[in-house]
């Protein structure tokens, strides 16, 4: 785990990506997707299982193109449906406080780097699920913004996302780090704007941030 992009000593926030950064809960990854793969399949008049190979053929398509993977509300917009009701669906169906639970070493975890870097939240999902995850997971107030689909109708990789954020900390790219379990839609997008990123495998590597950035546990 490194920061990429930009020098240590420039860094002012850190902006994290939720899903599989923040918390591990694979039941809950793919309560996710298959609530939202039923959505679609009742939004095009087809069968979940339907919807669901149209979905795997699609990122298997950008595989064998030698295309990176992109978001699942990307996917979805190619497959037919429209953002305000990938939003909308998203907001109706995700309840993460029936998934996530406190996490009192990530809360102090945050709370170190709170005392030296200002931090955001920039997910894929609606800004409200975003915020519920940060209050089930009991650290909420480490963050003073949360970004979501709603706010640019755009998903990361798009780098609309990251412009809003660094926006509305008032921040020029350069001292702000994009930090995700993705390369592709976390980390790359960041890094073509001039913003830092660290790749985290899961929460596990983000416990190790503080000391990263030489603050003590
Ligand atoms: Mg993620």
């Amino acid at each position: 785990m490194k920061l990429l992009g930009i020098e240590l000593s420039a860094v002012k926030a850190l902006i994290f990506d939720m899903d599989g950064t923040l918390y591990e809960n694979p039941d809950y990854y793919r309560f996710q997707e298959n609530s939202q793969v039923e959505r679609l399949a009742g939004f095009l008049g087809i069968s979940a299982k339907e919807a669901a190979e149209r979905l795997g053929a699609a990122r298997q398509a950008r595989r064998s193109a030698g295309l990176p993977p992109t978001s699942m509300a990307n996917h979805f917009l190619a497959l037919g449906a429209d953002m305000p009701s990938v939003i909308r669906w998203r907001e109706e169906a995700l309840t993460p406080g029936e998934w996530l639970t406190p996490d009192p070493r990530l809360d102090t975890t945050l709370g170190l780097l709170a005392g030296r870097f200002r931090l955001a939240l920039l997910t894929n999902n609606p800004r409200s699920v975003g915020l519920a995850s940060l209050q089930a997971l009991g650290v909420a107030p480490r963050f003073e913004q949360v970004i979501g689909l709603d706010d640019t109708a755009k998903s990361k990789p798009s780098i609309e996302p990251f412009e809003i954020v660094c926006r509305s900390l008032r921040l020029p790219f350069g001292v702000c780090v994009s930090i995700g379990d993705r390369r592709d839609v976390d980390i790359e997008p960041a890094l073509r704007l001039g913003m830092g990123g660290i790749l985290v495998r899961s929460v596990r590597e983000v416990y190790e941030l503080p000391a990263l950035f030489g603050l003590s546990v």
